[in-house]
């Protein structure tokens, strides 16, 4: 991985230095081409007007021949050198395309590789006017030697090497550093999903990251500790049922070895029979109640515009004979019109089962027991509390009363009788509350009471 990193940024970099390369020389030689085209224009515009002066002549070309660094020749028509600042071509007669074109009356330039240097050669026509019509009378050949354009670009090429490898060097260490920190995080994760996969729910991931892959790390432990938290509600509430499902079949199992132990009279086999039928009724009672709350999972709400106090007087009146037989006082009061969108028989059945609960959980210790009920809109909120003055429960165990099969105390007891109860009717609440998109929260003292709040958006 690492040295396709390092060839990808070497790659790059080489081919923009080159492409830098480049442009910077050529810009350099056009600069270069530019400015000895203006030298060779002013030494024929000068010549054309001293071309007696053959002295004045020589000094001017010598002159912008040592300003410009460049041999600068006079060439006339028959292409014969009549000025040059060397002395060494006078009189020699020299034939190349620049001059060509320039006594064909084009300026011309070029680059030449003459191996150990570069000579960039340029010429212009020298025009006369006379009496209206240009005429040629010659050409001036200016060579320049382009060897420190050159050095400069070899200069520049060392400087780049330098920047490139400290620049791919520093790189090279950012890189193996933000490989390091992207794949650390990600095999810790693999390695988590790998624990999860294995069964080892609850599995975490140690880390304090503040970026994207510290969110990803809390995400994970979030879902690992929800799928340890519902794996062990799973088995927990698989141990009641079975728990609540053995007693009625001990029972039955029981009745029926004593029934086939001798000779029994007929009252005898009547009063044993009805005995399993009551535990049989028993059972049926939980499986039916754990089909009910499976069911509600998949149930769609019939959702109407309803009156809240009503559905809840309604419920209230049918709970008011069981609460008279438990000798729990039920304080209501009904209220104004409350106008919401709900699934009115869930809703009862929501209230009803909070209700079941308040009296059945009532504190025997106490003189008077009560449930009271309270219903009132703040805003466009309906504020429904449901208290009870009964055993009340310890805080720890607040959280888990919604989950399914969860009891406080498995198989209660108040005074000697035994609190009747499958751990389903406060999951069935939840779920009635989730599916309206509703909320509940609890407040309970253990020994002082428990009350159970909902908040229901009403129709403004
Ligand atoms: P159960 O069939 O056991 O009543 P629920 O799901 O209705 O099951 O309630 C779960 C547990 O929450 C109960 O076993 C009980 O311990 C506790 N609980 C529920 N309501 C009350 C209440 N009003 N007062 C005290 N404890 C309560």
């Amino acid at each position: 991985m690492l040295i396709i990193y390092s060839l990808i940024i070497l790659l790059t970099f080489s081919a923009f230095s080159i492409i830098m390369l480049n442009n910077y020389r050529n810009t350099q030689i056009r600069n270069a081409e530019i400015r000895l085209f203006q030298t060779a224009n002013i030494v024929a515009d000068t010549y054309k007007g001293n071309r007696d002066e053959m002295i004045f002549t020589r000094m001017m070309v010598r002159s912008y021949g040592k300003q410009a660094n460049a041999r600068i020749l006079i060439i006339n028509t028959e292409r014969e050198v009549i000025v040059d600042n060397y002395n060494d071509y006078i009189g020699k007669k020299i034939n190349n395309e620049e001059i060509a074109n320039s006594l064909k009356g084009k300026s011309a330039s070029n680059v030449y590789d003459l191996g150990s240097k570069e000579v960039l050669q340029l010429s212009v026509p020298i025009i006369l006017n006379e009496f209206g019509r240009d005429k040629i009378i010659g050409a001036v050949l200016l060579s320049a030697d382009m060897s420190s354009i050159n050095s400069n670009v070899r200069g520049l090429r060392k400087d780049m090497i330098k920047i490139g490898s400290i620049g791919l060097l520093i790189s090279l260490m950012l890189t193996i550093f933000a490989t390091h920190n992207f794949t650390k995080p990600l095999k810790k994760l693999t390695l988590g999903v790998e624990k999860i996969s294995e069964g080892y729910l609850g599995y975490t991931i140690e880390g304090n990251r503040k970026d994207e892959f510290g969110k990803l790390i809390d995400t994970f432990n979030n879902m690992s500790s929800t799928l340890s938290n519902i794996e062990r509600n799973r088995k927990s509430f698989i141990n009641s049922i079975s728990h609540e499902l053995k007693t009625p079949l001990t029972s039955i199992k029981v009745l029926i070895e004593s029934l086939s132990i001798g000779n029994r009279n007929i009252d005898t086999y009547r009063e044993y029979l009805e005995d399993i039928y009551s535990e049989t009724e028993r059972m049926e009672k939980l499986v039916n109640y754990l089909m009910k709350s499976i069911k509600l999972e998949d149930t769609i709400l019939n959702i109407k515009e309803e009156d809240l106090s009503i559905i809840l007087s309604d419920t209230v009146k049918l709970i008011i004979p069981y609460a008279n037989r438990n000798n729990v006082d039920v304080h209501f009061r009904n209220t104004e019109n409350i106008r919401v969108r709900c699934d009115k028989d869930k809703v009862k059945e929501m209230i009803f089962n909070l209700l079941d609960n308040s009296i059945k959980y009532k504190d025997i210790c106490k003189e008077n027991n009560f449930v009271s009920i309270d219903l009132e809109k703040r805003n466009n909120t309906a504020i429904l509390k449901i208290k009870d003055n009964g055993i009340g429960m310890d805080e720890n165990n607040i959280d888990s009363i919604f989950n399914r099969g969860f009891r406080v105390f498995d198989g209660q007891f108040i005074g000697n009788s035994r609190i009747e109860g499958y751990g389903i009717g406060l999951s069935i609440v939840k779920s009635i509350i989730d599916k309206h998109g509703w909320h509940i929260s609890v407040k309970s003292t253990l020994g002082s009471g428990t009350t159970f709040t909902i908040e229901i958006p009403t129709i403004s």
